[in-house]
């Protein structure tokens, strides 16, 4: 059979769409800045569906470090891995800054989230010790896990359930024979619920594992300063590997993990994904130093964040529609009976005839038979955004004639 075969059919994932060359539902072509307005084939569109939960895209502060990092180091500064000729004073420099941001001794930083979850996980984890997985982490999760255990075994176990945490810990505990790692998420990308970071610290001292939380969603979010989950839920201190990227509130791109000293700097010498890859550019690295000082000192804008989440969510729970139990930004709305023709009927309608821009999630993104739509309000939304989206879930509702007390069954796996 020969190897391109499977990329004329309707195989792999959203082959359906794949096959029809769709850009509508997938990879839609969005044109303009990220931000709470843009244009969609044609039309301006109120914008759900980017992490911009500050509203940093665009920022001028940022904007400004930016472009004096262009002036001096071009967009190619430095050139090499950090472990050969990649790393620099400002590199240092930012890794400290993020360090004590987090209240870490240490931190490290990586081109990508992505490449920073697969590079800390597989560099710490070697053939004799075990991971324990929440069964709804973020794909980069499950691949690295999948990666540091090289076909062995690891332990998923059921989303924010101690019951089972603690049935896995002490199934690894029974044959142990090196370390434990946890591994959650800090809020749930998709559902907007936070891990249960409390018990799991009781869970992973009592079976000396150690935790690694990535807080895509919850650094620069949640917490009274912004530090994230672990701030939130009063156990920053307890949290062993704290990991976030910079593609959500931060508005940039790269990665970071903070920790203590010496495994901080067993990751910077160990992560593949450091060592053997460019390191990230100064007009990043300055962007990013940028950026954290706006989201230090502009706690207001936090704050705005949550005042437009909270009229989003109240309006849209008001109105009957499932938005689980979200306890972030994250504002999940599920699709009546997970039937993914009405959901496509609803993405349809809010675009073309409300200039309500929102996507749609299904598998693999979120556990088979889910079908929803994900809104993310930010800073940067007005009320008026708020007024006319739900304005538009009324009409759907009502039109439609959507029987929003259906459920899908796969929701509370
Ligand atoms: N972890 C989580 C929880 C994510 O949501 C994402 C997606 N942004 C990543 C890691 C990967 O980060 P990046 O996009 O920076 O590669």
């Amino acid at each position: 059979m020969d190897l391109f075969e499977k990329c004329y059919g309707e195989e792999g994932y959203f082959g359906y769409l794949r096959a029809r060359d769709d850009t509508y539902f997938s990879r839609p072509v969005l044109d303009g800045l990220p931000g709470p307005r843009m244009v969609f084939q044609g039309k301006e569109v109120i914008m759900w569906a980017i992490n911009n939960y500050l509203g940093l895209a665009g920022n001028a502060q940022v904007k400004e470090a930016a472009r004096q990092a262009l002036e001096r180091w071009g967009t190619f500064t430095p050139m090499g891995s950090m472990m050969l000729t990649g790393n620099t004073t400002r590199h240092q420099a930012l890794e400290r800054e993020l360090a004590e941001f987090l209240q870490k001794p240490a931190a490290v930083i990586f081109n990508y989230g992505y490449l920073g979850v697969l590079g800390t996980i597989s560099a710490l984890v070697g053939p004799k010790d075990v991971i324990l997985m929440d069964r709804l982490s973020h794909a980069s999760i499950v691949d690295a896990t999948v990666l540091a255990s090289a076909g062995r075994r690891f332990h998923p176990f059921k989303h924010n359930d101690m019951d089972n945490l603690e049935f896995h810990l002490k199934a690894a505990s029974r044959d142990r024979q090196g370390g434990l790692l946890i591994v959650t998420e800090g809020v749930y990308g998709m559902r907007g619920d936070l891990a249960d970071l409390k018990n799991i610290c009781e869970l992973k001292e009592r079976y000396g594992a150690r935790l690694y939380v990535d807080d895509a969603h919850g650094f620069g979010v949640m917490g009274a300063n912004g530090r994230g989950t672990g701030e939130q839920l009063g156990v920053q201190e307890r949290i062993d590997l704290y990991f976030s990227t910079f593609a959500k509130a931060f508005a940039a791109i790269g990665g970071v993990t903070a920790g203590e000293e010496q495994p901080v700097r067993y990751i910077k010498y160990n992560a593949r994904t450091n060592v053997f890859a460019k390191s990230l550019p100064l007009l990043y690295v300055e962007a990013l130093s940028a950026t954290l000082q706006v989201i230090r000192t502009r706690p207001e804008l936090r704050e705005a964040m949550w005042r437009i989440a909270r009229l989003l969510q109240g309006g849209l729970k008001e109105l009957g529609y499932d938005i689980g139990d979200t306890a972030s930004p994250i504002t999940p709305v599920y699709v009546p009976a997970g039937d993914p023709g009405t959901a496509m009927s609803m993405i349809r309608m809010l675009r073309e005839e409300y200039g309500v821009f929102v996507s749609g999630v299904t598998y693999p993104v979120v556990p088979r038979g889910v079908v929803m739509f994900r809104l993310i309000p930010t800073a940067s939304h007005s009320e008026e955004d708020v007024s006319r989206t739900l304005a538009a879930f009324k009409a759907l509702r009502e039109r439609m004639k959507l029987d929003l007390s259906s459920k899908p069954s796969a929701l509370n796996r």
